[in-house]
């Protein structure tokens, strides 16, 4: 049994501190320059490549950590570096995932590396849930899939957006609907394979923040792909389906969703996404506050400036805390309770739109330029509220969690 500790063990700090040369010597000199250009970073993901940090083992590794740290370690530091590219080194993860949670084995182990490529020629992938009249509300999504029994494919027509790295992906991981009548109890996901023809890339959007993540629309039309493209295999959809069905007739209220407990799993990396900015932008500021004089001494001499410094350091330990705490209950199979992983996403993610606001705010007017970088993670900060789940779905989940209440 281990023994309860804060401390990360020692091969946990060689990983940690290898992530943050990488971080502070690669990610960092090219933060502006792609964040100006708002295009996908690829010679960054191949110099990752190259050390092993773009890499389908290494994430295995994290993923596998007993102790649960192992992500949110790694999502923490490359996330220090800069949000924009950490998002497209680890974007493909997202999709990864999607395959772990759903694929059996052999699409694991068939697709999940095709997601990297390798050194020489990287590859990202996309997940495509989001569409445009379903976001948070996912039940709402109209991308069919049909099963074509003749020549065992599905075929796959609608829009996505949102996705990132969509278009651009080497394979898209697509949710779609397989029956209508069940909401999001009849959806699936599928693979597509590299230049499946109907997929293309829609609108290309130009961003707030993360610029060096692309975002785009991905159209589905008429996109066939093989029967065993579909994530976990027809039986298994089949057997999901007539399940769901019976319970809809049996007029079953609350059924367990096992889609929620995968959220509750993933979203403390996202909020040690939020984290690494938040620490980014507060250790800007602090060297700042003690460099910076005005009236004769150091602005942080002031308690106005001093106190918003340690409010900023506190909300950050403590939203590392949640996010840790969410990490070891996902890796050592506690269940979710109180809804903890969305916890600490809506707590992380808050705590870096406002630490990055507060930093830019004792940068004064230096703040406010791109000749800093508090006013791009301020930027990137943005975007944690709203994606895997905004602020606001997050308190709804907490909050039927804790009550059992259907609330709206
Ligand atoms: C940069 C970026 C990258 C993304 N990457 C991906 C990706 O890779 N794959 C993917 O599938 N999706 C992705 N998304 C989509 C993202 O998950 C959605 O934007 C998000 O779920 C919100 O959906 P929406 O934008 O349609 O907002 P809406 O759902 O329309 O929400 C608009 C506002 O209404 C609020 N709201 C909605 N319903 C309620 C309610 N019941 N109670 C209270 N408030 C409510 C929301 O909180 C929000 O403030 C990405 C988004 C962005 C911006």
């Amino acid at each position: 049994m281990a023994e309860f500790t804060m401390e990360l063990n020692d091969e946990q700090k060689e990983v940690r501190d290898w992530i943050h040369g990488f971080a502070a010597d690669v990610m960092r000199p090219a933060a502006a320059e792609w964040d100006e250009r708002e295009e996908t970073p690829w010679p960054v993901i191949q110099e990752a490549a190259k050390i092993g940090l773009y890499s389908l083992d290494f994430y295995a590794q994290q993923f596998f950590d007993p102790t649960g740290l192992g992500i949110p370690m790694t999502m923490e530091e490359l996330f220090w570096g800069d949000a924009g590219i950490g998002l497209s080194i680890v974007g493909t993860g997202l999709a990864a995932v999607g395959v772990l949670a759903n694929g059996t084995e052999e699409q694991i182990g068939t697709w999940v590396p095709q997601m990297y490529g390798d050194v020489n020629d990287v590859k990202v992938a996309a997940f495509c849930s989001s569409e445009p009249d379903a976001g948070s509300d996912v039940a709402a999504m109209r991308t069919r899939a049909v099963y074509d029994e003749a020549k065992d494919e599905w075929v796959l027509n609608g829009t996505k957006t949102w996705a990132t790295n969509g278009g651009i992906a080497n394979i898209h991981v697509v949710v779609a609907v397989v029956d209508p009548e069940l909401g999001s109890k009849g959806h699936a996901s599928f693979l597509v394979p590299p230049n499946t023809p109907g997929l293309s890339q829609g609108q290309k959007f130009k961003k707030h923040g993360i610029r060096a993540s692309h975002t785009a629309e991905v159209v589905l039309e008429n996109v066939r792909v093989p029967g065993h493209c579909l994530l976990g295999g027809k039986e298994k959809l089949d057997e999901r389906l007539a399940r769901a069905r019976e319970r809809a007739k049996a007029g079953a209220e609350r059924v367990k969703n096992a889609a929620m407990a995968t959220f509750e799993a993933s979203r403390p990396a996202v909020g040690a996404m939020a984290v690494g900015t938040a620490r980014a932008a507060y250790e800007e500021a602090l060297e700042y506050a003690t460099t910076r004089s005005q009236f004769g001494r150091p602005i942080i001499d002031n308690q106005g400036v001093a106190f918003q410094l340690a409010d900023m350091r506190t909300q950050i330990d403590a939203a590392r805390l949640l996010v840790w705490r969410a990490s070891w209950m996902a890796v050592t199979g506690k269940p979710f309770t109180s809804a903890e992983g969305s916890m600490s996403k809506l707590f992380a993610s808050e705590v870096a739109k406002k630490v990055t606001a507060q930093a830019v705010q004792i940068l004064g007017g230096n703040g406010f330029t791109r000749e800093y970088p508090v006013e791009r993670m301020h930027r990137d900060a943005a975007i944690y509220t709203i994606f895997e789940g905004t602020s606001e779905i997050q308190r709804l989940v907490i909050a039927r969690t804790l009550s059992g209440m259907p609330i709206r």
